[in-house]
């Protein structure tokens, strides 16, 4: 079998240009931003290839420095888009600032230097490969566990890493071995591993780019499974989901947790005063409030119409009716609310015997009761000696 670096080269751009083109037509409409830059990663690189193609007609004059400046503009660009890529889908990614300096210095040198091969080959190459092993790096770290398994990476991780090894091994070989990589499509080993790996790379990194799309559309389908829309607090699945652990671990540490029952005065009567849609803005703003009043580790939702329940993490009796102050006091603040609002609130501590909050929501209901029955506008508390 004969192995040509031309046609290789060729079918590599041939591939890119169809996957750039299929994958809209693959994903759909209203493609998210990350998904985008994905794609847009591959369709830069297809770009390079092809000026690179094209800048071999003119050997050493000047629309070969245009073309293959420009060539090692658009793989740095690449690069870019799918660390961009990769920040969209797994939070922010370190080296980001390095990696923005190498794109720049990477075709800039290659320009200034583009009368000597060595110094050139060396350079674009070696820049390219730091590139590469950057992005590679922003596959795994941080670890975030807030953005799924995202199993896709370990293969996308993989590729740019042996990317990686070719780029530099062409770099070293152009500047220190020229003999050995005399020239862009040299027929050496090297090179035609290199361009067997950018083949099989690119296919890799389609694949990746499906995979993370996937999971995003599944994280952003359970968002909306658990999210109520009108206030953006968790509903009543996402309380579900995410209280359980909180209880277990305050057992565990033998912590107070408290549960809280918000239910606002009188909220049927603002609906009919001033209409549905202040009615709307008032629990978007109570959501508000009481999201500002939490710490780290509580947890809210919205359980039913005007009522909230709130999770109060290593908070006995005394906290939780410090926190109730304060939701008071911020609801008081002017420009909080549209109109004046108050709310009764019923509270629970949660037991150690308790495997679920089922009873306890049931005790802070009680209380809530209680708290409507003597006046509204205040917090009872079933741990309160009655
Ligand atoms: P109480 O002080 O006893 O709690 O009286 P209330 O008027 O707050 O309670 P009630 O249960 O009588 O009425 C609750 C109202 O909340 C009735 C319902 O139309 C309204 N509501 C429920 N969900 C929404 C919503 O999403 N938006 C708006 N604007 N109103 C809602
Ligand atoms: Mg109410
Ligand atoms: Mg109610």
């Amino acid at each position: 079998m004969l192995l040509d670096p031309s046609t290789l080269i060729f079918i590599n751009v041939a591939n890119l240009l169809v996957m750039g083109g299929a994958l809209p037509i693959i994903m759909g409409q209203g493609l998210s931003t990350a998904a985008a830059r994905g794609r847009r990663s591959l369709i830069l690189n297809a770009g390079a290839w092809i000026c690179l193609l094209i800048s071999t007609e003119w050997n050493g004059v000047l629309p070969d420095l245009l073309l293959s400046t420009l060539a090692m503009a658009l793989i740095c660009a690449s690069q870019w888009a799918l660390y961009r890529a990769l920040e969209n889908w797994l939070g922010r990614r370190p080296l980001r600032r390095a990696l923005l300096v190498l794109a720049w210095l990477m075709p800039t040198g290659y320009a200034l230097s583009f009368s000597s091969y060595e110094i050139r080959v060396g350079w674009a190459n070696l820049l390219l490969a730091a590139q590469m092993l950057i992005v590679a790096r922003a596959c795994l770290y941080p670890m975030n566990r807030d953005f799924g398994r995202a199993s896709w990476r370990y293969p996308l991780f993989g590729c740019l890493v042996v990317m990686a090894g070719f780029t530099s091994a062409r770099g070293i070989l152009g500047a220190w071995f020229t003999e050995l990589y005399p020239y862009f499509r040299a027929p050496t080993p090297v090179n035609l591993a290199a361009l067997l790996a950018a083949n099989m790379a690119l296919v890799l990194g389609a694949m990746t780019i499906l995979g993370a799309w996937r999971e995003e559309a599944e994280q952003q389908l359970h968002r909306l499974a658990i999210t109520d829309p009108l206030t953006g607090l968790l509903n009543r699945n996402g309380w579900a989901a995410q209280t359980g652990h909180v209880l277990r671990r305050a057992q565990r540490h033998k912590q107070p947790l408290s549960l809280l029952l918000l239910d606002l005065d009188h909220f049927k009567q603002i609906n009919d005063v001033h209409g549905h849609e202040t009615g709307d803005e008032v629990l978007r703003r109570f959501a508000r409030v009481l999201q500002q009043c939490l710490r780290t580790g509580d947890v809210c939702a919205r359980v039913g119409g005007e009522e909230m329940c709130v999770l109060l993490f290593n908070a006995d009796t005394a906290a939780a009716r410090a926190f109730d102050e304060r939701v008071r006091a911020r609801l008081a603040q002017h420009a909080a609310m549209p109109l004046p609002v108050g709310f009764s609130a019923g509270h629970t501590l949660c037991r150690d015997d308790e495997t679920t909050l089922e009873q306890a929501m049931a005790r802070a209901d009680a209380a809530l009761y209680r708290a409507k029955g003597a006046g509204r506008g205040q917090m009872v508390s079933d741990c309160d000696a009655t």
